[in-house]
């Protein structure tokens, strides 16, 4: 435990691995122990059930009988299932948990390092879309045309979304979750100020950041193109991918953060988004006025929604910073 006196007042740190990431607690205020423990436990029996690397998991279950017979799930699984066919819809299928197929070709053409086929590629999207995923009755789902899950691009926003809830019963309110680029914030900052938190530069090291939001209690997702990619023949490809041609997304967006009460929901969208590129996720933006965004693009632009524009301060003034309000996007 890493405890530190700042402002004449305690703030202490907690960390844990998991979910393929280091997550860090930051409290504000005494008498944390018991929700630590309660979030922490959560955190592991959701990865328990979620992982697609781990064999005996409730999705691998699901994954490997849910095409001959319906699965039993519990009922988290099952509502972040629903949740996940209902972003699918609204992001138009861009954000995709039947993604898994299309995930695994690429997995295996990663580690033979050469390019999968147009053949191979056109079978795994046969195999994928959200219709393929039914919701029975008594938490039961079944799985068509072959189709296999991944949360991977939301299960960190389910998650944060229950520490939330845990948080609030136990009457914490002034904390501040780092699930791996993943920021939850709670109440306020030694319940006087609002949390700075940083967008990365995306073309320097970790700790350096382009700029940074102000903001009260919500959650802050980013999905960027420098976190996690892989190479085949040299080539950097995405570990997003877009659902509509199979294909790895473009690499025109460097970042997109998404700002939302509702981490679920960010989670979700930010992956879409990314998924969309640029052009197609600004246009997306601008026609759906509930995301706040900000986008950060290859060439030193960054695309913000207007009520997140007040809220932003540049860091580097290399970059031109435009209100996604007032642009068109061809
Ligand atoms: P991170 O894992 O860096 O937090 P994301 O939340 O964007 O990033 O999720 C990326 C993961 O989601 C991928 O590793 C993969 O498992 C899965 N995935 C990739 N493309 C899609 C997509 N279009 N829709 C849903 N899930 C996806
Ligand atoms: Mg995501």
């Amino acid at each position: 435990m890493d405890t530190a006196l700042i402002s004449n007042e305690i703030k202490t740190i907690k960390s844990m691995s998991a979910l393929s990431t280091d997550i860090h607690f930051v409290f504000y205020q005494p008498n944390f122990e018991c929700t630590f423990d309660r979030a922490h436990n959560f955190i592991s029996d959701m990865e328990n059930k979620l992982s697609v690397f781990r064999p005996k998991s409730m999705v691998s279950k699901l994954n490997r009988y849910g095409s001959y017979i319906p699965v039993k799930v519990c009922p988290d699984v099952y509502n972040l299932i629903k949740k996940s066919l209902e972003y699918s819809k609204f992001s138009e299928g861009y954000f995709d948990i039947t993604i898994k197929r299309l995930m695994d070709l690429w997995k295996e053409a990663k580690q033979k390092n050469q390019m999968p086929s147009k053949e191979e590629i056109e079978l795994a999207l046969t195999f994928s879309g959200s219709e393929n995923v039914q919701l029975l009755q008594n938490y039961k789902v079944k799985l068509k045309n072959k189709a296999k899950l991944d949360f991977g691009a939301i299960a960190k926003g389910f998650i944060a979304d229950k520490i939330r809830e845990i948080f609030e019963q136990e009457g914490i309110n002034s904390a501040i979750v780092d699930l791996g680029g993943h920021i939850l914030t709670v109440g306020k900052k030694r319940n006087e100020s609002l949390w700075k938190v940083g967008i990365r530069h995306p073309f320097k090291t970790r700790e350096n950041i382009v700029g940074f939001l102000e903001l009260g209690s919500t959650s802050v997702v980013t999905s960027a193109s420098y976190e996690r990619y892989f190479t085949i023949d040299a080539k950097t490809l995405s570990h997003i991918i877009n659902p509509k041609t199979g294909f790895p997304a473009e690499d025109d967006i460097a970042s997109i953060t998404v700002v939302d009460t509702n981490s679920t929901f960010a989670d979700a969208v930010s992956t879409a988004l990314f998924a969309m590129g640029l052009k197609k996720a600004i246009n997306f933006i601008q026609s759906k006025k509930t995301i706040e965004a900000v986008v950060v693009t290859s060439f030193r632009e960054i695309y913000i929604t207007p009520a997140l524009a007040q809220r932003f301060t540049l860091c580097d003034s290399s970059f031109r910073v435009i209100k996604t309000n007032e642009v068109i996007v061809l």
